[in-house]
C-alpha cells in the first residue's frame, strides 16, 4: 500500500513525496529530524520529541516553518491517513533547496516531511536472548564539532559505527568520545548495572539525550533503584553485572556480550527485564 506523506504543507502521495537534489539536506545532511513510537494509536511523548527537534534546529539556526501546535496537527494528520495506530514516525526538516555552497542561509524554504509507518523490530527472539555487540574504533563525535544533543541529519559517525558492528556480524557497537569514555551506541544510549546500582553516561558525553533514556531513569527511580549519570569506562562495560541499550525504536534491549567479554550470566539480567517491562507497560498504559 503507498503511503501518504506530509510534505511542507500538505498530504501527498508517496510517489509525489519528492525534494530537489539542491535540497542542503541531501547536498549536506543539512536538517534535524526525530524517530517518534505511536502506541495503541498515541503519539508516545510528542512534547518531548518537538520540543528536542525545535532545539535541534535552533542549534544549527535552522528555522522550523510551523508552530508546535500546527507540528502536532500535521503528525497526527500524517498518522491518521496512513491508519497506524502502531508504529513510527519519522519527523525531518532539510534546510531547503539551496545552491551548490555550503551557505546555508541561500536556503529559502526549510522542508518538513512527515512519515508514518510500520516499525522494524530487533526480532523478538533478541529481547529475550540479548544482543551481543563490539566497540567501535570510530570515536564519537567532539561535542565542539557537533553536538550529539542536536539530533541532525549528518548520521555519518554513527553510521560507520555501524558498519564497523555489522562486519563484526552484531547489531551494534559502543561508541566512545574523544576522552575513551563511553557516549552512547549508534543509535541508543547505553545503562550498566552493578551491585544494584543504574549507571548511564552524562550527555556531555557525547550522547544524545534520548527521550527513552529519560524515561528509563524516572521509571528505575520510582522502583527505588538508584541511577547514577557518570563517565563509563570500556572496563566498565565489561565488568558490569547487566548491559542494556534504550532508544525509541529498541525500547529496552538487553547486551549479553561486549567484545567476546560476557555480561552476567549471558542472558538479560533482572534489572534490565524489570525496566524493559515497566517501559513496555508504561508506554502501552499510558496510551490507552
Ligand atoms: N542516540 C542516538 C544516536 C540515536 O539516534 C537515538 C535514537 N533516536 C538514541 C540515542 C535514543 O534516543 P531516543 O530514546 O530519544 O529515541
Amino acid at each position: 500500500m503507498s503511503l501518504k506523506i506530509w510534505l511542507s504543507d500538505k498530504l501527498v502521495d508517496e510517489k509525489d513525496a519528492k525534494i530537489s537534489v539542491f535540497d542542503h539536506g541531501l547536498l549536506y545532511g543539512d536538517g534535524v529530524f526525530e524517530g517518534i513510537r505511536i502506541y495503541n494509536g498515541e503519539v508516545f511523548e510528542l512534547k518531548a520529541h518537538i520540543r528536542r527537534l525545535y532545539e535541534s534546529a535552533k542549534a544549527i539556526r535552522l528555522d522550523i516553518p510551523m508552530g508546535k501546535d500546527e507540528l502536532a496537527n500535521a503528525i497526527k494528520k500524517t498518522t491518521e491517513a496512513n491508519n497506524i495506530t502502531d508504529g513510527y514516525i519519522r519527523l525531518i526538516v532539510t534546510r531547503g533547496t539551496g545552491n551548490l555552497g555550503l551557505n546555508p542561509f541561500v536556503c529559502k524554504d526549510s522542508v518538513v516531511i512527515i512519515i508514518a509507518d510500520k516499525i522494524q523490530l530487533y526480532p523478538e527472539e533478541l529481547y529475550e536472548t540479548g544482543m551481543k555487540i563490539v566497540s567501535a574504533a570510530t570515536v564519537r563525535n567532539h561535542p565542539l564539532a557537533i553536538p550529539a544533543q542536536s539530533k541532525n541529519l549528518n548520521y555519518l559517525n554513527n553510521i560507520i559505527a555501524k558498519i564497523e558492528a555489522l562486519d563484526k556480524g552484531v547489531p551494534e557497537a559502543i561508541m566512545y568520545n574523544h576522552q575513551g569514555y563511553v557516549a552512547e551506541a549508534t543509535g541508543d544510549n547505553v545503562f550498566i548495572v552493578r551491585d544494584g546500582i543504574v549507571y548511564t553516561p552524562p550527555a556531555e558525553a557525547g550522547a544524545l539525550e534520548g527521550i527513552t533514556r529519560n524515561l528509563v531513569i524516572k521509571l528505575a527511580k520510582e522502583q527505588g533503584i538508584q541511577v547514577i549519570e557518570k563517565n563509563l569506562t570500556r572496563f566498565d562495560l565489561y565488568v558490569c553485572d547487566e548491559l542494556f541499550l534504550t532508544g525509541t525504536a529498541a525500547e529496552v534491549i538487553g547486551v549479553v556480550e561486549i567484545d567476546g567479554r560476557l555480561i552476567g550470566q549471558g542472558t538479560p539480567g533482572p534489572i534490565t527485564k524489570m525496566l524493559r517491562e515497566k517501559f513496555f507497560n508504561y508506554a502501552r498504559g499510558k496510551s490507552k
